[in-house]
């Protein structure tokens, strides 16, 4: 299995996961806020200009303790 990996839009915690490639877009949870607001990082080499407005959700659950690891 591949290892992808993803964001938290949460905490923005960076993360691998192994995972099937049919399950490579599905969400998975994020391991430092349990949040499972997070996306897949696509591999891209260079930066390319995102257009458009960026929407922040806060929509965080982070409760009770708020040390990660
Ligand atoms: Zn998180």
């Amino acid at each position: 299995m591949p290892v992808y990996e993803y964001r938290c839009n949460c905490c923005g915690n960076r993360f691998e996961a192994l995972r099937k490639l049919e399950e490579r877009d599905v969400p998975i949870e994020c391991p430092g806020c349990k949040s499972s607001n997070t996306r897949r990082e696509v591999s891209t080499f260079g930066t390319t200009k995102s257009s458009g407005a960026s929407k922040l959700s806060s929509s965080c659950s982070n409760t009770g303790s708020s040390k990660f690891g």
